[in-house]
C-alpha cells in the first residue's frame, strides 16, 4: 500500500535545482536531475517541494559575510581573478547567478531541516543537497555554501544534538570544520582514504586532535573497498557512536560516488550498501531521534546508471518501503538515448546491482578497513565518555 501524500518523505525539489550548473564539462551536473527525479516518481515519491533562496543572514550563520561578498561579486562577474576557492580552471569555476543558485541548495536543505523541526515531515530527503566540502570563507570541491552545515546549525539553534553521518566517497572536511568546537554535533564520515583521495584530510588519528576530540570520526577506507567492508565498518562504528552520543536529530550526507562505476574515485560499492546503510540509519533515527532525519544527496558522477538508484534507495528506505527488483521500463527508454547523446551507459535494469558487478575485495583491504573502523570507534567512544562523565 503506498503512504498517503502527505505522510511521505518531503523531497526537496524544483526548476531552481537545475540552476546550480558549474558547465557542460564539469562532472556535478544538473543532468541527473532528469532522470534521478523521474526515478524517485516512479518508486513512488509525491511528495515534493521546491527549495527556497536562502537570506544572506541565513548564510552568515556559517559563512564569513567577505566570503558571501565575493560569490556575490563573482556571480555577477564570472570571468574576474581567481578567488576564494574559485578559479576558472578549477573544481569551482565561477558561473553566472551562481550566488542565487548556491543560496538555493543552502535555502533547499533550511526548508527540508524546517519540516523536520516543525514536524511536519518525519523524514525528509534534499538529492540536490550535500554540498559538504564548502568553508566558512571559501568554495571546494564542487561546493559553494555548505548547506549541510546550514541545516545543522538551525537544529542547534532549535537546542537539537545532531548527528551527522557522511557517506560520500569524500571526507565532509567542511561540515567537520565548521562544528569541530561545537560537542552538541557529531560528525562521523566514512570516505576513501585522504592518501589518495582529495580532499586528502579526514584520519582517524584526528579524534586524538584537541579540537576534533569527541565531535569528529573518521574512518578512511581503502582504494579496492567493496559493500562488505564498508558495510561492516557502517554498522561496526555508526550504532554504538549514536547511543552513546545520544543524538536529538540525524543528518545524512548519500553522496553516491563511492559507486563502482563513479569515474572520480576508488571505492566499489553496489547500490545493495548503499540501500543497506539508508535503512540503518532510518532505524536509527526511529530509535534515537523520534524519527527526525534528513538526508541529503551528495557526489555521485555516473549520472544515468549510478544517481538514479542511489536517490530512490534513499527515499525508499524514508518510506520504509520495498525495494522493487527491477527499474521502471518506461524509465529506461526514456533515458537511454539521453545517456547516449552524452557518451553514458545506459540506465540499469536492476535496482540493486548483481553480486558480479565487482569482484570481492581482497583480504588485506578487509582487515585494513576494519582495523581502521575498530580504531576510529574506541577512539570516540573514549573521547565522547570523558565529554559526558556518568
Ligand atoms: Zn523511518
Amino acid at each position: 500500500m503506498p503512504l498517503p501524500v502527505e505522510s511521505q518523505p518531503l523531497v526537496i525539489f524544483g526548476p531552481p535545482s537545475l540552476d546550480y550548473d558549474f558547465g557542460p564539462e564539469h562532472p556535478l551536473s544538473p543532468r541527473r536531475f532528469g532522470p534521478g527525479i523521474e526515478l524517485l516518481r516512479a518508486v513512488g515519491a509525491g511528495r515534493f517541494e521546491p527549495p527556497p533562496r536562502a537570506t544572506v543572514e541565513e548564510l552568515r550563520r556559517v559563512h564569513r559575510a567577505e566570503y558571501i561578498s565575493t560569490v556575490q561579486m563573482l556571480s555577477e562577474y564570472p570571468d574576474a581573478a581567481a578567488m576564494a576557492g574559485f578559479s576558472r580552471w578549477g573544481d569551482d569555476p565561477p558561473f553566472y547567478g551562481m550566488h542565487e543558485a548556491a543560496a538555493t541548495v543552502g535555502g533547499g536543505s533550511l526548508a527540508a531541516m524546517d519540516a523536520v523541526l516543525l514536524g511536519r515531515a518525519l523524514h525528509a530527503f534534499h538529492p540536490g543537497g550535500g554540498l559538504h566540502h564548502a568553508m566558512p570563507t571559501y568554495a571546494s570541491g564542487f561546493c559553494i555554501y555548505n548547506d549541510v552545515a546550514l541545516a545543522i546549525a538551525r537544529a542547534r539553534d532549535a537546542g537539537h544534538r545532531v548527528l551527522y553521518v557522511d557517506l560520500d566517497v569524500h571526507h565532509g572536511d567542511g561540515v567537520e570544520a565548521i562544528f569541530r568546537r561545537d560537542t552538541q554535533v557529531l560528525t562521523i564520515s566514512f570516505h576513501e582514504t585522504g592518501l589518495s583521495l582529495f580532499p586528502g584530510t579526514g584520519f582517524v588519528e584526528d579524534c586524538r586532535e584537541p579540537e576534533t576530540e569527541g565531535t569528529a570520526v573518521n574512518v578512511p577506507l581503502q582504494p579496492g573497498t567493496s559493500d562488505s567492508s564498508w558495510l561492516e565498518a557502517v554498522e561496526l562504528v555508526v550504532p554504538p557512536l549514536a547511543r552513546a552520543f545520544r543524538p536529538t536529530i540525524l543528518v545524512s550526507q548519500h553522496g553516491s560516488d563511492s559507486h563502482a562505476l563513479d569515474p572520480l574515485a576508488h571505492l566499489r560499492l553496489t547500490t545493495g550498501a548503499m540501500s543497506e546503510a539508508a535503512r540503518m540509519l532510518d532505524r536509527l533515527a526511529h530509535e534515537h531521534t523520534g524519527g527526525r532525519w534528513l538526508a541529503t544527496g551528495g557526489g555521485g558522477y555516473d549520472v544515468y546508471r549510478v544517481v538514479p538508484r542511489a536517490w530512490s534507495l534513499v527515499w525508499l528506505a524514508q518510506a520504509h518501503a520495498d525495494v522493487p527488483p527491477r527499474t521502471p521500463d518506461d524509465w529506461r527508454e526514456r533515458w537511454a538515448p539521453d545517456a547516449a547523446r552524452h557518451d553514458q551507459s545506459p540506465p540499469p535494469d536492476e535496482m540493486l546491482d548483481p553480486a558480479g558487478l565487482v569482484s570481492p575485495e581482497s583480504r588485506q583491504v578487509s582487515e585494513r578497513n576494519l582495523e581502521t573502523a575498530r580504531a576510529a570507534l574506541d577512539c570516540s567512544l573514549r573521547a565522547l565518555r570523558e565529554l559526558t562523565p556518568g
